[in-house]
């Protein structure tokens, strides 16, 4: 079969043949119809964010048809339309057993630690699998299993609550999901900081409120947007220092910092001031749970999150049109989502 693999750190990616994966007794075999390409993807194959081995399929976001199942598989057959939960688990370690898999010792993610969907066909455990709601087409249904999943599990991890004060730093995939999940789970206001206008157009058409962090400064804005009280929740979405500590120092009184973007830098704050006086908090959020996809696709399913605002293109399974789009994301280009559909 065609996959589209990371050769070389720092190297465009490259199409080769490889053989079609062999599945155990309870795994499955995807047929892919959509994955998405991420900002994570321009990480890996610039060596920001390290692989296990080379040469790597890459693409975690993926959905497809089953092609064929394990000997062992009763809830799946051939022909159902599935989208993939990136994490492969062991199932069985305490972490699994709570339902906070991103924790298991032996977790994989696909397109990083074990080949992706950036091919014809990809295998991964049925504990892995999904079923796609005809309703939604595989396009949303790729790109919903990453920056929305993540999105929805920020949220939790903040414990928004009706009527609170969000604000979202990064208005991309991310944030056009986080923005919709917060208005649904009842946000009084959302407002969406970034620099770039479209996107601040598109999370306008949206119903959020745009913060242009381009011309001042997106703190002072959403203080005086407040009328100085600073916002409940903030999610901070892009991985900069700088971004970080805005959110943190836009926080009200029992303000939520849910941090989201990866960076390996560090940011400062003032203790005092910017979180023991307000009993502010900072969270760490990590990927999300296989718990929590069944509710996303719901919300999907019934519009409640909508990926269909002209956010969506799609590229097909070739290395040049996949190599341009990393190196849009890997500049923080104007793309909102793409997709490559083999
Ligand atoms: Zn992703
Ligand atoms: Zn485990």
């Amino acid at each position: 079969m065609k996959a589209l693999r990371l050769v070389a750190i720092g190297s465009p990616l490259e199409e080769q043949e490889v053989a079609l994966p062999i599945i155990g007794a309870h795994d499955v075999l995807i047929r892919v119809k959509a994955a998405g390409i991420c900002h994570s993807d321009a990480h890996y194959r610039a060596g920001v964010s390290p692989v296990s081995s080379l040469p790597l399929t890459l693409g975690h976001e993926v959905a497809g048809v089953v092609e064929q199942v394990g000997s062992e598989i009763e809830d799946f057959t051939p022909g159902d339309r599935v989208c993939v939960h990136y994490l492969v688990t062991c199932g069985q370690c305490a972490f699994c057993l709570a339902g906070t898999e991103q924790f298991c010792p032996a977790a994989q993610m696909i397109g990083k630690h074990r080949d992706g969907g950036y091919a014809e066909f990809i295998a991964v455990p049925e504990r892995s699998v999904f079923l796609l709601p005809d309703e939604i087409p595989f396009e949303q249904g790729a790109i919903v299993m990453c920056s929305s999943a993540t999105s929805l599990h920020a949220l939790t991890k903040a414990w928004l609550r009706p009527g609170e004060m969000v604000a979202i730093f990064g208005a991309g995939g991310l944030g056009i999901s986080a923005l919709q999940l917060a208005r649904h789970f009842g946000a009084a206001q959302v407002y969406a900081v970034d620099i770039n206008p479209r996107k601040l157009e598109l999370a306008e058409r949206l119903g959020a409120i745009p913060v242009n962090a381009a011309t001042s400064n997106p703190v002072e804005q959403l203080r005086e947007m407040t009328n100085g009280r600073g916002v409940d929740v903030a999610l901070e979405l892009v991985g900069l220092p700088l971004t970080m500590q805005q959110a943190v120092r836009s926080l009200a009184i029992l303000g939520r910092a849910a941090l989201v973007g990866l960076t390996r830098e560090h940011f400062e704050i003032a203790p005092y001031s910017e979180l023991l006086n307000k009993e502010a908090e900072i969270i760490g959020v990590s990927d999300h749970l296989a718990i929590e996809i069944p509710l996303l696709l719901d919300l999907v399913r019934t519009r409640k999150l909508v990926l269909s605002h002209g956010i969506i293109r799609t590229v097909p399974l070739d290395a040049d049109a996949i190599n341009r789009v990393l190196d849009g994301l890997a500049n923080f280009g104007d793309d909102v989502r793409v997709v490559i559909s083999p």
